[in-house]
Order: structure tokens, then C-alpha cells, then sequence
């Protein structure tokens, strides 16, 4: 199975998790030649491989398709440019996702210590990771900028995502296999969180 039917059979799944509701989100693989990326305003349950746009890997321009590639490409190239063991990299929208989102501090959401975080290779007695949380922008370019300074200034251990305060999360991996997987562990993470809340933390008087 190629990257690019990978990428599709994951769409389909994901959007039946309530993950890509309406058009919201996007897919990418990394290729030969560049990326290949969910098209603009494309319902996610219904793609094909043939939808897929052709970008270049820095450049703005659909190489091959008139489609045009999500509005959020440029996140996506900042990621491949940054990382380069990602051949894979997803934005969801979930629930869970933008609610955690309003919890970060300083721009940093602290993960529980759970034992699902050593599918990030996380080891028991490393300090506990920070998901980085973006503020969210309707300029993607302001964005992309943010993200490409967090990967100028990040040391030692990091997750494989980042969060935009109240829009979603992204991911990436090596492989289309891989950046399913950090979803499904995000979302669980995120999800305890969200259950342990304490109910207490609302303001008295
Ligand atoms: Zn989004």
C-alpha cells in the first residue's frame, strides 16, 4: 500500500471518529518530489488519491493538480522542513483537543504521566513532556512562524505535535502508520485529562 492510500484509508477512519468533522483538517505524506496533501474543502469521508494535491516541499504551488491544497500547507512544510524523519503529518479537529487547549500555561500544556506517553518513546523518568499550544491565527503564515521558532529553541526531549488553542491538533511520524498512532495517544491523553478535571477548579463565592 502506498503513503498516498494510507493517507486516504486513515481519512476515512478518522472522519468516522468524529475527527474531521464537516471539511476540517488535513492529511499530508511526504514524497519523492515533495508532499502530497488533502485538497482544500474536500469532505474528508469521501477522498480519493486522486484528490491529492502535488506541493512542493517549501514552495506554495500545487505542482501537479488545479485542486487547491489546504489553507494550512504551510504548517505542514515547516514540519517536513524541521523534522526530517517525518514522512507523514495530520491535523485533526477534536473536542478533547480544544479543550485542553485553554489549559496551557505559558504557551506549554504539561502531559499526565500516564503510561500510554511511551508510545512517544516518552521513558518513565524523563521530566513530564509539554505539548507546545499555539495561539490560533486566521494569518497560517503567523502560525507556521511560531512553530519554526519552537523547533529553532526546543531541547531535549519533545512530543511529536503541537496544539492551536481552540482549533485542533497536529501531528507527525515516519510513516502514515506512525502519525495514526500519536493521534489515537493524543487523544487518550487528552481525553484522561479532560475526565480528571476536578470538578472543584470552578470559581466559588
Ligand atoms: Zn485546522
Amino acid at each position: 500500500m502506498t503513503p498516498e492510500s494510507q493517507l486516504v484509508r486513515h481519512a476515512g477512519k478518522l472522519y468516522e471518529k468524529g475527527w474531521m468533522a464537516g471539511t476540517s483538517g488535513n492529511l499530508s505524506v511526504r514524497t519523492e518530489d515533495g508532499i502530497r496533501i488533502t485538497p482544500s474543502g474536500k469532505h474528508k469521508g469521501e477522498l480519493s488519491v486522486a484528490d491529492l494535491v502535488a506541493v512542493s516541499g517549501q514552495g506554495q504551488d500545487p505542482v501537479h493538480s488545479s485542486a487547491r491544497p489546504s489553507a494550512e500547507i504551510s504548517l505542514h512544510q515547516t514540519i517536513y522542513r524541521n523534522r526530517t524523519e517525518a514522512r507523514a503529518v495530520y491535523h485533526v479537529h477534536t473536542v478533547e483537543a480544544n479543550v485542553v487547549s485553554q489549559w496551557a500555561k505559558s504557551g506549554n500544556l504539561e502531559m499526565p504521566p500516564l503510561e500510554m506517553l511511551k508510545g512517544f518513546a516518552w521513558k518513565g523518568y524523563d521530566p513530564r513532556p509539554f505539548l507546545p499550544v499555539f495561539a490560533n491565527d486566521p494569518d497560517v503564515g503567523a502560525i507556521a512562524g511560531e512553530l519554526e521558532t519552537y523547533f529553532h529553541c526546543r531541547r531535549g526531549f519533545t512530543l511529536p505535535g503541537f496544539l492551536i488553542r481552540l482549533h485542533g491538533l497536529t501531528v507527525w511520524g515516519d510513516s502514515p502508520d506512525s502519525a495514526f498512532k500519536h493521534i489515537e495517544l493524543f487523544d487518550f491523553l487528552f481525553r484522561f485529562m479532560v475526565l480528571s478535571r476536578p470538578f472543584s477548579s470552578g470559581t466559588c463565592s
